[in-house]
């Protein structure tokens, strides 16, 4: 699939660069109408007015297999599509989905409002990058307000270290240990700089920020994150953003050590959505979760935790496995420990840990859940509404 698209993206590269002036526009503006075309070609469902696309299904920076890109999920509403996390090969995903107004045409991006992250692990953030620097070359065509992004601010204090007594290892960029969305998103602009210096003098090309605007979710008065990384139980959820039908609200989650991590949830008139990112139980999701038509949560086989702490030596193996569990959440508790309590309709797997697993272990999940049970695959449609 992955391949697919690139070669795509190559054939129309070598035709746009073959054609100059203004033979060149109007090749760009036919190969957008032949975009157009494709997309109307698409069965009804799939072009329900609301749905719920998974761009990437696996969870963890582990590579394992080419069916299941990382972690993204997208939500559309009326024509306007909000990402959650863009994990390994999620833009390529976004490509291959059909939601671009016209990818051929450097339009990707044409119709993203909003991008949302869960948390800076590189499982959830790694297409961030290669989204954010060529932005502007992906989003011709775009007018109204630039993408707006939101992500955890910087944490304050390093997680401590594990297991207790442990020499602590060195630390990564000591000046600035644990940066937020919108640090880590200047560091990108520095990183780049050769890049994006060579295009704005050269081609007149605009910087990234004149298509992304990027915010840190803000918890003054909420939690700072402590080394422990437990969050707070809230009692209301955040709210994060109204785009016209379209309320995103944020709960706090439980991926201890790591902090702050959120869960989203998308309110519309034909429906709710709830996407959980990394976390164990957590009652302030479930909370979050209420009702929902949709839940698209992570969870994680546990035989294949028992597997990785047989490398341990014996005393520290149970206490890993433990450790291991508490950030993340097994087949055996996301149905009958959070869905159920939840009373959400549909509850969606997602970030499989390991992608590899057989679909058939992941739907025990419908144990203890007298809900519907989906298990994920890339590039599947959730149509909400009727
Ligand atoms: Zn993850
Ligand atoms: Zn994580």
């Amino acid at each position: 699939m992955i391949s697919t698209g690139s070669s795509k993206a190559d054939l129309f590269l070598r035709a746009a660069t073959r054609i100059p002036g203004r033979r060149r526009f109007l090749h760009l503006v036919g190969a957008a109408a032949a975009a157009t075309t494709l997309a109307a070609a698409t069965p009804a469902r799939l072009a329900a007015r609301t749905r719920v696309v998974l761009l990437g299904t696996a969870g963890g920076p582990t590579v394992l297999t080419p069916d299941r890109a990382g972690v993204s999920t997208a939500v559309v509403h009326d024509g306007r599509i909000y990402l959650v996390d863009l994990g390994i090969g999620a833009y390529w995903r976004l490509v291959r989905s059909g939601l671009a107004p016209g990818p051929a045409a450097g339009d990707l991006l044409g119709n993203v409002r909003g991008i949302f992250f869960t948390h800076l692990h590189s499982d959830h953030v790694a297409d961030w990058p290669a989204l954010y620097v060529t932005g502007v070359s992906n989003a011709i065509g775009r007018t109204g307000p630039p993408i707006q992004v939101w992500g955890p601010p910087a944490r304050p204090a390093l997680p401590r270290v594990f297991p207790p007594g442990r020499p602590a290892p060195p630390v990564v960029g000591p000046a600035e240990p644990g940066p937020g969305i919108t640090d880590l998103t200047d560091h990108l602009g520095q990183a780049f700089a050769a890049d994006l210096n060579d295009r704005a003098r050269d081609s007149a090309l605009a910087g990234p920020e004149s298509v992304f605007h990027v915010q840190d979710i803000d918890l003054a008065g909420i939690w700072t994150p402590d080394p422990e990384g437990r969050p707070p139980r809230l009692r209301t959820p955040i709210r994060v953003w109204q785009d016209g039908e379209v309320t995103v609200t944020a709960t706090l989650v439980d991926h201890h050590p790591a902090a702050p991590a959120f869960a989203y949830r998308f309110d519309t008139p034909d429906g709710s959505v709830v996407i959980s990112g990394d976390t164990g139980v957590s009652p302030n999701l479930i909370d979050l979760a209420r009702n929902a038509d949709y839940l698209v949560h992570e969870v994680i086989d546990p035989r294949f935790v028992d597997e990785l702490v047989t490398r341990l030596p014996p005393d520290r193996a149970g206490p890993m496995r433990e450790h291991l569990l508490a950030a993340h959440t097994t087949i055996d508790q996301v149905g009958a420990h959070v869905a159920e309590p939840a009373a959400v309709r549909t509850l969606v797997l997602n970030h499989l840990v390991p992608a590899t697993t057989p679909e058939h272990r992941w739907r025990d999940a419908q144990r203890g859940f007298s809900g519907r049970l989906i298990v994920g695959s890339d590039l599947q449609v959730l149509p909400l509404g009727r």
